[in-house]
Parts: C-alpha cells; structure tokens; sequence
C-alpha cells in the first residue's frame, strides 16, 4: 500500500455499527480493515477448543502465545486464522460469542492483542482500526478517533437483524441482555 500512514481509529460498544462503518471508510479511503474484535474472537475459539477457562489469564495467554490469531492480509477484508485455519466464519458462532468479553476481559490476553494491533498498524499503515479499545488505548495519537455509540435496543435491533439476515434464530429481548452484560463486563 502506497502513501504516507494514515491510521482512523473506530471506538464504541457492542452492535453500534463500528465494523459496518469501519468496512465502508476503508473502501471509501482505499485503506487496510483491522477487525480487532475478530483476534479476541479467535482467542475465544483457542479457550474452546483447548477447553480452557475464559477467565484464566495466564494460561489462555500462554495458548495465544503458541498459536497467535493472525490475519491473512492477502484477502480484502483478511481472514482470521488460527494454526493455519481459516476461522472467520467460526468465530461468530454463539459458542464464541458467549464466552468472548470474558476473553477480553483478561488482561494478560489484552496485553498480546495491542502488541498485535500496533504490530499489524506498522506492517500496514494506511488502516481503518475497530474495536472499544483502538482510540483510547491501542493508537492514542491516530489522527482521527471516531467514538460511535447508539441506544442499547437500537444496538440490540441491528444484532437481532444481522443475525435474522444469517438465518439464525434471536430474540431482541436476550440479545439486549446480552449487550447489557456486556457493557458491563
Ligand atoms: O466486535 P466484536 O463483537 O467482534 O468483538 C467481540 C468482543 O471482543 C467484544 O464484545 C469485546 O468484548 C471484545 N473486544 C475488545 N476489544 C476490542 C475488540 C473487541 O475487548 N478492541
């Protein structure tokens, strides 16, 4: 990718539209995508399958530490792989999504992911970056940090239809649920 560096930064909640937005600025700009909630999505995946305890810090980044979620950056937008498995579609299984903010919850694995992300931001430079994190944490000094929020049952509105769209069965009420305890996780 051509031209200096240029790093926007999308911050906000669960289901405010962030990767929507995100996708669509990339497109627009000609930038890179860096889909940060896929590498605790991932993360997930790794405590599932290994059948470790979302909650166990060290041990879960420890397992991170031997197979790094990694983009492949040769599709647009990249696919997450895992051990050399595409897993995109995998990591939006409920399965995962139940058990992710309990991931990212963990600090040690927390650490390893903003290692990543500034890593892949120097390797791609011209980067759209999304995630509750990116602005205030991750990438400070990006010079555009959008924060994007919107009413809890309008977020739960959009999950609900994504999830209609993909042909899966949710109700809005748990699905509100869900962002609530999220948030406050
Ligand atoms: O955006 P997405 O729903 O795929 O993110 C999955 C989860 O990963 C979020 O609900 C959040 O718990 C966590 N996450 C995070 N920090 C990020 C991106 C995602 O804690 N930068």
């Amino acid at each position: 990718m051509s031209g200096p560096g240029l790093v926007i930064t999308i911050e906000g909640p669960a289901g405010t539209g962030k990767s929507s937005v995100a996708h669509r600025l990339a497109q627009r700009l000609g930038l890179e995508f860096l889909d940060t909630g896929a590498m605790y999505r991932a993360a997930a995946l790794l405590a599932l399958e290994q059948g470790l305890s979302p909650d166990g810090g060290p041990v879960l980044a420890a397992a991170v530490e031997r197979t790094p979620p990694r983009f492949d950056w040769c599709r647009s937008p990249p696919r997450m792989m895992l051990g050399g498995r595409d897993v995109s579609e995998r990591i939006r299984e409920a399965d995962v999504t139940g058990i992710v903010s309990r991931v990212a919850a963990c600090p040690e694995v927390r650490r390893q992911m903003v290692v990543s992300q500034r890593a892949a931001a120097a390797a791609h430079p011209r980067l759209v970056t999304e995630g509750r994190d990116q602005g205030s944490v991750v990438f400070p000094d990006a010079p555009l940090r959008i924060y994007l929020d919107a009413a809890p049952h309008v977020r739960a509105r959009r999950r609900a239809e994504q999830l209609r769209a993909s042909g899966r069965l949710a109700t809005e009420l748990e699905i509100l649920q869900g962002i609530l305890a999220r948030d406050r996780i």
